[in-house]
């Protein structure tokens, strides 16, 4: 497939002429494995039919005369809000470093976009960039302020996706929900303030007499008091919004919690997953916790247990903190040695593994939305998907099996089922396929799978 330029992706490195990195800048594990990545790759100019290289996102915002100087195979340089010159670097423009200042690139539903991911689901980012104050991060540095999309702009795109067969969209921002506090608006339409609440309601719920196949819409990320009782209400009153809230809390501790600058306290974080839980009964809650930043002492870490322990969320990520320059949190005193960081990590993750194994075992024998996703890696006679609770690439699978009452169901990547939970591991499912709820849509690539019992 030739894009707008007349260029043809191929996966394979060593057949491409020009190849194109995109960096992540955000933590060290992160400018590590771009940095990696950008030498695997310049490998092929030698071995392989390679004649350009390019190099985008974070990690040329946050460092390009360093990766031009130490990387000479590098080509081209673009910042994160070069997008629109790739095309140009792929065809070798003059300018070795395009990195601006403050990065202002925002697409909108009339950017070609070629689908890097599986044809029932897709990211859509709503807004880019930051204006929270956060001590730790570097991320509004690297992405620029705020930008938010028109809501006329994201309802076109994601109804578009709809009707060409997608099952499910993950809205993504940094913070969705800042989304739209930098758009004007008529301050006489308050109902019509551009806000995530008010985008729900306009892609919450299928459009009448159009044929439509997006089920489940996720959000990634909230901001914990942000998560407002006006949104919750929106999202139990939207069919087509999945009852699964990804909100990053990376603290409870108060003392810790106001060195990240994160502007609440511990106790307003269980009054959220409180109101979460009561808005929307059963809702799936997924985090993400920074341990070892600088003054975290170990009754602070404790706390941490202890919620991890008590208010039992469904998915929780743990990350070591990484000291960032140019950030509040780099001039900390009070450090946390990384060993002994990295074994707090480890133990919160050992305490959410007994969580994440009860959460499993309380789905035992019900019935469950799937949505197919293909064959397993594990076998090629299981089938793998996910629930409604499970997003793509962090949360795990349920595998499928045939009962012996559906013996001869025939599936598709896309179709959207119901299955009964037989069986739970840490993070895993394995389920029965009842009956399909919604065939995926036919295209010519579609192909059937096969199930085993
Ligand atoms: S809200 Fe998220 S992206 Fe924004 S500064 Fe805080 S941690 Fe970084």
């Amino acid at each position: 497939m030739a894009d707008e330029s007349g260029h043809r992706i191929t996966d394979t490195p060593e057949t491409a002429d020009v190849i194109v990195v995109n960096t992540c800048g955000f933590i060290g594990a992160a400018k590590e494995e771009s940095v990696d990545t950008i030498l695997e790759m310049a490998a092929f100019k030698k071995s392989g039919r390679c004649q350009r290289l390019v190099v985008t996102g974070c990690l040329s915002q946050r460092y390009p005369e360093e990766l031009h100087r130490e990387i000479p195979e590098i080509d081209h340089l673009l910042g994160s809000g070069e997008v629109a010159k790739v095309a140009a670097a792929i065809r070798g423009s003059d300018q070795v470093v395009d990195v601006a200042a403050i990065p202002a690139y925002l697409y909108d539903h009339t950017t070609p976009r070629p689908a890097s991911q599986a044809s029932y689901f897709r990211y859509v980012k709503i807004a880019e960039g930051c204006d929270r104050p956060c001590g730790f991060c570097i991320i509004p540095k690297l992405r620029g302020p705020q930008r938010s999309r028109r809501i006329d702009s994201i309802a076109t795109e994601v109804e578009a996706l709809s009707r060409q067969g997608v099952v499910e969209i993950n809205l993504v921002a940094q913070d969705l929900t800042t989304y739209g506090t930098d758009l004007p608006f008529d301050v006489d339409r308050p109902q019509d303030r551009p806000s995530l609440a008010n985008l729900l309601r306009r892609i919450g719920s299928p459009p009448k007499g159009q044929a439509d196949f997006l089920r489940w819409i996720r959000l990634h990320y909230t901001y914990p008091t942000a998560t407002t009782d006006e949104l919750l209400a929106v999202m139990a009153d939207s069919p087509r919004v999945v009852r699964y809230i990804d909100c990053p809390l990376q603290h409870i501790d108060d003392k810790l919690l106001k060195l990240m600058r994160r502007g609440y306290v511990g106790k307003s974080v269980y009054a959220m997953v409180e109101r979460a839980r009561k808005y929307l009964p059963g809702v799936f809650l997924r985090t993400a916790f920074i341990v070892g930043h600088p003054g975290e002492t170990e009754s602070a870490f404790q706390k941490l247990c202890d919620f991890v322990t008590e208010v039992e969320l469904d998915h929780v990520g743990v990350f070591t903190y990484s000291q960032e320059e140019g950030t509040p949190s780099a001039e900390l005193a009070d450090l946390v040695p990384p060993n002994e960081a990295e074994q707090r990590r480890r133990e919160l993750l050992r305490l959410q593994r007994k969580v994440a194994k009860k959460k499993r075992k309380e789905l035992l024998g019900k019935s469950i939305e799937v949505l197919v996703e293909g064959q397993s890696e594990e076998s090629e006679y299981l089938l793998k998907g996910r629930h409604s609770g499970q997003a793509p690439e962090i949360d795990g699978h349920v595998f499928l099996t045939l009962g012996e009452s559906n013996p001869d169901v025939q599936l598709r990547p896309g179709d959207l089922i119901w299955a009964k939970v037989t069986r739970g591991a840490d993070y895993d499912l394995v389920a029965e396929v009842e009956s399909v709820i919604q065939p995926a849509m036919r295209t010519q690539q579609s192909r059937r799978l096969p199930v085993i019992g």
